[in-house]
């Protein structure tokens, strides 16, 4: 290779939190396994380098139920100083896939980069048989490198398809395809290699996004509460001490029973109402109770991210509300 060509060749910084993808366990099973064990030039060695070189840096090793604001915030500090570097075309993230969509949306409402940040992981561990990790994790490094996904944000790339962070959500306990976007459907698919965009994000995120982690180390507490028949209206109470603000996952269209009602009629922090249903719109005509914002279609899980964010600027639900139609 000559010197023009090595100065021009780019890379891929890839950076590992653990997960299934990172798990290892019993020759061939697919539970019982231990997540988060490989280390990073593990995960990455049968990596092929032909599309890109590749960096490596471990984050951590955790289980993605153990992830939260404050791997959340290193992620997106670490990327938004790394992306600065001319030779660095993108960012794979690997991580345990139960809470890849909370990081994932968090990250497109903090980065401050047009280039890739693309976050995959496995469903099973890298010692099952037909094992989906470096498969993923290889189609990622495609999508991370690829100019076609300049641009669009944060992404998930699972099973040959690629999300929106914003849309990416887990649908299953243990399909192979358990990552989707149920109505909303995939941006685009990864053929060998190959990227094929179809749709692009249209709320904003990255670049256009208002929200700036730089100057926080951590991130106000927003509770959620699923409501079901019966439910009891003090564990909401309960709930709302202890929160900066909450979010309901309600029945249907966000609705909840009477005693619901009365809690969250006196309380005085921000409430959103999201739907236990997993699909669907919440608009502000559904709403029972007049001090509260829909969440729109962000699950309660992402509704909470946004809340969260939203709270380290504002707790007028005027501007929550405009939040949540514009993100
Ligand atoms: N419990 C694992 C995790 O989220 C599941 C997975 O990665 O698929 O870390």
């Amino acid at each position: 290779m000559t010197d023009m060509e090595t100065s021009i060749r780019k890379k891929t910084v890839i950076l590992t939190t653990g997960g299934t993808i990172a798990g290892v366990g019993n020759a061939g099973k697919t539970t019982g396994y231990t997540p988060g064990v490989l280390t990073a030039n593990e995960l990455t060695s049968s990596l092929p380098r032909t599309v890109t070189d590749i960096e490596v840096c471990e984050i951590c090793s955790l289980n993605s139920d153990d992830i939260g604001a404050v791997i959340w915030l290193k992620l997106a500090k670490f990327i938004n100083k790394k992306a600065a570097e001319p030779d660095i075309s993108g960012f794979v993230i690997t991580h345990g896939t139960d809470t890849l969509e909370e990081t994932a949306y968090f990250l497109d409402l903090t980065v401050k980069t047009e280039k890739p940040v693309v976050l995959t992981g496995s469903m099973r561990p890298s010692t099952a048989v037909s094992a989906d990790g470096d498969m993923n994790l290889y189609e990622a490094v495609c999508v991370s490198a690829s100019p076609k996904a300049v641009g669009l944000g944060v992404l998930a790339v699972f099973a040959d398809r690629i999300f929106s962070a914003r849309q990416v959500t887990k649908t299953n306990t243990y399909h192979t395809a358990a990552i989707g976007a149920r109505e909303t459907g995939a941006l685009g698919v990864v053929r060998d290699g190959e990227v094929y965009i179809y749709n692009k994000p249209t709320r904003r995120h990255s670049l256009l996004s208002e929200f700036d982690v730089s100057e926080l180390e951590i991130l106000p507490k927003v509770n959620i509460v699923y409501f079901s028949a019966d439910a009891d209206p003090e564990i909401l109470e309960f709930a709302a001490k202890r929160s900066d603000g909450i979010v309901i996952a309600g029945a249907g269209a966000g609705e909840f029973d009477e005693g619901f009602k009365k809690v969250i009629n006196r309380l005085d922090i921000p409430v959103v109402i999201s739907s236990r249903t997993g699909e669907g719109i919440i608009v502000a005509s559904n709403l029972l109770c007049k001090n509260t914002v829909a969440a729109d279609d962000l699950p309660p899980q992402k509704a909470a991210v946004l809340l969260r964010l939203a709270l380290t600027k504002t707790k007028d639900m005027k501007e929550i509300e405009r939040f949540f139609s514009e993100y």
